[in-house]
């Protein structure tokens, strides 16, 4: 299967599968060549990490939470301005 250069919304949409090392080998190979020619969507990963550690400690089920959820969209939403200018 073939992947097309994904976006960061793409790879946004997947990293917590990402990180959860869930996804295809061949996606987690796209998803690390465009880290490592996107600071932003690095940053973003390290913080989604560092919360999904925090809620893996506690043992329960993990989703992405809602505060984490909220400020990809606003991540999102500025990084499609900053493209559009
Ligand atoms: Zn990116």
């Amino acid at each position: 299967m073939a992947y097309d250069k994904l976006s960061c919304k793409e790879i946004l949409e997947k990293l917590s599968e990402y990180i959860d090392e869930e996804l295809d080998p061949s996606m987690c190979d796209e998803i690390d060549e465009h880290m490592g020619d996107c600071p932003p969507c690095v940053a973003f990963m390290n913080t989604l990490k560092k919360t999904v550690k925090l809620y893996n400690t506690s043992g329960d089920e993990v989703d992405i939470p809602s505060p984490v959820r909220t400020k990809l969209h606003d991540f999102l939403r500025r990084r499609c301005n900053e493209e559009k200018e």
